[in-house]
């Protein structure tokens, strides 16, 4: 509590001497405000970091044979298959991932659709790849009951990766996933719009409510905490549809127009959504597949995207995005590779066609940079040393 007082005081005293500021960055606001007010100015970590949001890790059966192919009889390897969203996905200073799926245990047995029970392998490179949280609220996390949410979340926590939208105890269901991102307290929240019919056998066991009550409930209690800016998971719309439904964009203006809610990372369609900004944030409604099945269902769900937002202060103060987002694509092979596409691709129909539906909205979203995309030094196969993961505080 005591830090997010500090903060809005802050924030406010800033915004009083802009004049004064003006075409400066916020550190020389703050060292305007200490001068002013003779004291030290407050630590807020960096001025800039990054943040990436992925589609739906959906383990069809396809998947999990390959994983096993890759790994030559020593159970499942699904690094050679994702290995090429490595260099994205540990550049960022924070990497969400969306676990769509529970995991098994070791020995399986594993099944694809239509009640999942996925290889535990798929988190070990779920690390690997560098992320640091994964949102698991969705319509399958509770396909394997209790025990399939308590396997998931323990696989998780041994990689010390975080996780937001199930729990394994009322008091778990509690706690907010806080994120320390080079000295700036994210947090992350995670929210499913049902679980299939599927009942639950206690409340606390999934976030199954799109109620933005509940949503901005939670958002307020992440700041208060000490959150500098909250993260919203939402696995919601219409599966196979581009545009985002009337619903979709209601919730998220609801929950952006609040000072709770700074950015909205969409998925569950199975396809490509746009960018879409509201009172200065951000909402990607649909970063669709991270990896599916490639030969079921419509050609899009092979297109995905990885949203990409570089939060900096604005000349109040507050924390705000730019957008951009990588274009993927599942090829079917053999072997099924996940390919992250950079705009001069020679994929160009995949590039186009995700480019056109990202900015549907009218909000001109660029494709990030090709050096963070495949910086020239990145090994081909994806096996360089990881990054560090974050502290959790
Ligand atoms: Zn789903």
């Amino acid at each position: 509590m005591g830090a997010s007082v500090r903060f809005a005081a802050g924030v406010l005293a800033i915004g009083a001497l802009g004049a004064l500021a003006s075409g400066c960055g916020s550190v020389d606001a703050r060292s305007v405000l200490s001068r002013t007010v003779g004291r030290p100015p407050a630590v807020h970590g960096t001025d800039r970091f990054t943040v990436v949001g992925t589609g739906d890790f959906l383990l069809h059966s396809v998947l999990i044979e390959q994983a096993a192919s890759d790994a030559r009889g020593h159970g499942y390897d699904f690094m050679p298959m994702l290995a090429q969203l490595k260099a994205l996905i540990s550049g960022a200073d924070l990497a969400v991932c969306h676990l769509e799926t529970p995991v098994g245990s070791p020995s399986g047995p594993f099944r694809g659709y239509p009640e999942f029970n996925s290889p535990p392998q798929i988190v070990k490179a779920i690390r690997r790849l560098g992320y640091d949280t994964c949102s698991t609220a969705s319509n399958h996390a509770i396909d394997q009951g209790e025990r399939g949410v308590r396997r998931t979340l323990d696989a998780l926590d041994r990689s010390g990766i975080g996780h937001a939208g199930t729990a394994r105890s009322a008091r778990e269901a509690e706690k907010i996933d806080m994120r320390d991102v080079k000295g700036v307290r994210v947090a992350h929240l995670s929210y499913t719009y049902g679980t299939n019919g599927i009942p639950k056998a206690d409340d606390w066991l999934v976030n199954d409510t799109l109620k933005s009550a509940r949503i901005l409930a939670d958002a307020a209690r992440a700041k208060s905490a000490g959150a500098e800016v909250v993260a919203v998971s939402l696995h919601w719309g219409e599966e196979y549809q581009h545009a985002p439904t009337a619903a979709q964009r209601r919730l998220a203006k609801r929950l952006l127009r609040s000072q709770d809610v700074d950015l909205i990372l969409g998925d569950h369609v199975h396809v490509v959504q746009p960018f879409e900004r509201f009172n200065g944030k951000w909402v990607a409604y649909g970063m669709g597949n991270q990896v599916a099945n490639p030969s079921a269902n419509a050609e899009a769900t092979h297109e995905g995207l990885v949203a990409r937002f570089t939060f900096g202060r604005d000349a109040e103060g507050r924390w705000r995005a730019q957008p951009s987002f990588v274009p993927t694509l599942v090829r079917s092979g053999p072997p099924i590779r996940l390919r992250t596409l950079t705009a001069d691709s020679a994929e160009r129909g995949a590039v186009e066609r995700t480019e056109r539906v990202v900015r549907s909205l009218g909000f001109d979203v660029p494709i990030a940079p090709d050096a963070v995309i495949r910086p020239p030094s990145a090994p081909p196969n994806g096996e360089a040393s990881r990054v560090t993961p974050l502290s959790r505080p």
